[in-house]
């Protein structure tokens, strides 16, 4: 069967990039090639931007309830879709189909949470301190948008960034994850069968490197909405911030799940396994650190190794897989550097450790569940972003080092803590220097009517998701009508038959 060409979508038509070239779109899980992707240059960057620029004046003028009944449609269009965009997820980057549900759903659902903003987008209409003036204000939207994204949450995380940029006015220009352009298209159709006006959204297919620079620097994209490592992140805002460029990041983690001797352990374990090894360790809030309190820590170890060689790798689209490949040869390698790393240092692998290449797997990128144990919170395996299936546990002495050991890197995305002691975990929830915190339950799992972002180096203070997202895609505007008939000085007019202070 013929693999499927994917196209740049610009101006409201599919075409070819300028190059000629293409690259593949391979499934993780087979080393099989799943599309052919036209390959951008900087050229096709300056078309999706032009086409974005001169759409963005109508959009702005269009009526938000009318452009959030756009995102409705899109929302049952992906809702009858479900099951299709899930399948070609989990071919396109292997998470195991459950999951790739998972990821669909929660683009649904930020879907219909933002196309609700067609209809609210409040403002504050304040008093003001002088007689017969009016005070409130307004969102104003940015203009044209660079919305960048990775590829371990194909379809979700797009959404959270095109939906509220569109239904807030703004023009956009997708430049995906190279590893997923397949669900980016997808997403695309989507938008363009709901009856989106064309030049509204534009998309961009091929590497980051040179192509994201120009998207980064052009002069007529005024926000760039980023997610992706902190490398990237750290590059793109300095070029960005040279240009006075908005720009919003979300990068890194180091997530930690804190284990207090009062905990229920097997309940810990769940969450544990869950959220170190779900997504295959690729998600941003994946638990790379357990940190144990020294008496449940014996026991904790004991079980969760025997867990973690339990789990069965294979490709995501079978129902008895448990964790899939990771997204890439490159990708494994990286992820497998860490085990020489960790050991020595002197820290121990307890379970997993390995490529696997047994069978039918030597064709795929797939890592064993991996547990390290003896683990110091300054080893490098404590201190840096893994993004693959691999857990470090920590052993403290109680909740005062815990907290410390927690906040002990440079990153700040999601942390959670286990325990039945209700002082413990209001200390936690106070104390721990993340966006996220989790009572009783795993690092990962956020639901998009909350802010979602981080702490410290794992962002720029900018939130996705819930209200907060309006604040990145809109410019706040002030606006005062004087209806007097004269001038009226604020801050120094006195106002007639009113006493005021000294
Ligand atoms: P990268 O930073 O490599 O890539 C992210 C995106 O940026 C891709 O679309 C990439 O394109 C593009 N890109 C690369 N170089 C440039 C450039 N110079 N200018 C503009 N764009 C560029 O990250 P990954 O895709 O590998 O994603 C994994 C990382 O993302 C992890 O570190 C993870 O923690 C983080 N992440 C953070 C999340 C959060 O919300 N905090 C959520 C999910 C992931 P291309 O693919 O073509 O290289």
């Amino acid at each position: 069967m013929a693999t499927e060409h994917l196209q740049n979508y610009i101006d409201g038509r599919w075409v070819d990039a300028s190059t000629g070239d293409s690259f593949a779109d391979i499934d993780p899980a087979t080393g099989e090639t799943i599309a052919s992707v036209t390959k951008s240059a900087t050229a096709d960057v300056d078309r999706a931007v032009d086409a974005a620029r001169r759409a963005s004046d109508q959009w702005r003028l269009y009526p938000a309830p009318k452009r959030g009944e756009i995102l409705y449609r899109a929302g049952e269009l992906m809702l009858r879709r479900k099951e299709e965009l899930a399948r070609e997820m989990t071919k396109e980057m292997g998470k195991v189909l459950p999951e790739a549900r998972g990821d669909v759903q929660e683009g649904i659902d930020m879907t219909y949470y933002i196309a609700g903003e067609g209809r609210r987008q409040f403002g504050d209409v304040v008093p003001a301190e002088l007689p017969n003036k009016w005070a409130m204000s307004m969102r104003h939207p940015v203009g044209v948008v660079a919305a960048i994204t990775p590829w371990n949450f194909p379809l979700a995380i797009p959404t959270w960034k095109i939906m509220p940029a569109l239904v807030l006015g703004n023009a956009v220009v997708f430049k995906p994850a190279s590893y997923t352009p397949l669900l980016a298209v997808r997403l695309v159709q989507v938008l363009e069968e709901a009856g989106l006006p064309k030049g509204v959204l534009n998309l961009v297919l091929g590497s980051g490197g040179e192509l994201g620079d120009h998207l980064v620097t052009h002069p007529g994209v005024d926000l760039i909405s980023f997610t992706g490592s902190s490398d990237t992140g750290s590059h793109i805002s300095e070029l960005a911030g040279r240009l006075l460029k908005r720009i919003s990041c979300e990068l890194g983690g180091k997530n930690a799940i804190v284990v207090l001797d009062d905990a229920d352990v097997d309940l810990s374990l769940d969450g544990i396994v869950w959220s170190a090894f779900g997504t295959s360790g690729q998600r941003c809030t994946a638990a790379s650190r357990v940190i144990a309190q020294r008496g449940v820590a014996h026991d904790l170890v004991e079980k969760l190794v025997g867990r973690a060689k339990k789990l069965k790798l294979g490709n995501g689209l079978e129902a008895s897989t448990d964790v899939g490949p990771v997204v890439s040869a490159q990708q494994l390698e990286r992820v497998h550097s860490f085990i020489p790393v960790a050991e020595k240092e002197g820290a121990t692998v307890a379970a997993g450790g390995r490529v696997s290449t047994e069978g039918p797997l030597a064709k795929g990128f797939f890592h064993e569940p991996t547990v390290i144990v003896d683990v110091k919170p300054n080893m490098r395996v404590a201190q840096e972003e893994i993004f693959g299936p691999v857990t470090a546990v920590i052993e403290v002495t109680g909740i005062d080092e815990a907290i410390k050991v927690l906040n002990s890197t440079k990153y700040g995305l999601s942390c959670s803590v286990y325990t039945r002691n209700v002082n413990h975990a209001f200390r936690f929830m106070r104390d721990a220097e993340t966006g996220l915190v989790y009572v009783n339950a795993g690092t990962i799992g956020a639901e998009i009517q909350l802010p979602f972002g981080g702490m410290k180096a794992t962002g720029n203070g900018h939130r996705e998701a819930g209200r907060a997202a309006l604040d990145v895609y809109s410019e706040w505007k002030s606006i005062y009508v004087d209806y007097s008939g004269k001038l009226q000085r604020a801050q120094m007019d006195t106002v007639e038959g009113v006493k005021t202070a000294p």
